[in-house]
């Protein structure tokens, strides 16, 4: 069985109310053409609510960028996955490389941020990449695959967890890596998933990120075991993110 691919939008910390709009667009524009993919946009949290309200009934899903390892509890400024399930997330992105960076996130972390996410029945987005200084060194499958048996919990399913590749260099820079290098590190991650999940590992949806654009998205997904894309920067313009959608 193929599969389904995933096109996925973060907005990073981008978006204010007049927004919505946008997500409106994009939930029209999904239900007049037969887009071949499952499709979610992952504002910030403070729009998961409106969003998800604005596209009731759409076949486009809200997602969220990021979550706390915990329920609830005494810790000021941050959401749990119980919350954004609440607000009408049906996935949390977690992992990505501007959090493990900026926020020094471990995989350990990573790990129990996408077990409280799949606890919720929300699916996980389990970001993995190399930084430019690692690609560099040839070190790339080294790095990606410890992230990923590090990050991902034993009790993720195809159903409950798709895994983003995305070198950290690409995301944002209008660069991409060769189409044989995303090649292999995507053939990588696939091994590694039927290592960890013998039964189940070659379902994994692997989306790859960084830099994805109406003008390369055709190229990038046509690539084996590429089965989707997590798009930054051009998810918030209608015209780059739908022709991304016809691309697939
Ligand atoms: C991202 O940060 O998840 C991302 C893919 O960004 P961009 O597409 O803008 O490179």
């Amino acid at each position: 069985m193929p599969i389904r691919p995933a096109i996925i939008g973060n907005w990073k910390m981008n978006g204010s109310g007049k927004e919505v709009k946008l997500v409106s667009r994009f939930a029209d524009f999904l239900d007049k053409h037969k887009i071949a993919a499952d499709v979610m946009i992952c504002p910030p949290a403070t729009l998961i609510g409106r969003a998800g309200g604005a596209i009731k009934g759409s076949k486009l899903k809200i997602g969220a960028q990021n979550c706390h390892v915990a329920a609830s509890g005494a810790y000021t400024g941050d959401v749990s996955a119980s919350m954004l399930k609440d607000a009408g997330a049906k996935a949390v992105i977690v992992g990505h490389s501007e959090r493990r960076a900026g926020y020094d996130e471990t995989d350990k972390q990573v790990r129990q941020k996408a077990q409280a996410v799949i606890e919720q029945g929300l699916q996980s987005i389990i970001c993995v990449g190399e930084t430019r200084q690692q690609f560099n060194k040839g070190q790339t499958l080294q790095v990606v695959g410890r992230q990923l048996r590090g990050s991902i919990p034993s009790s993720a399913t195809p159903q409950s967890t798709l895994i983003a590749y995305e070198p950290v260099w690409a995301i944002g820079s209008g660069r991409t890596p060769k189409p044989a290098d995303i090649l292999r590190t995507h053939a990588h991650l696939r091994k590694t998933l039927l290592k960890l999940h013998p039964k189940e590992g070659a379902k994994f949806k692997i989306l790859y990120g960084g830099s994805v654009s109406a003008a390369n998205a055709s190229d990038i997904l046509a690539l084996e075991n590429v089965n989707g894309a997590l798009v930054g920067g051009a998810s918030l313009s209608f015209k780059d993110f739908t022709t991304i959608l016809r691309s697939v």
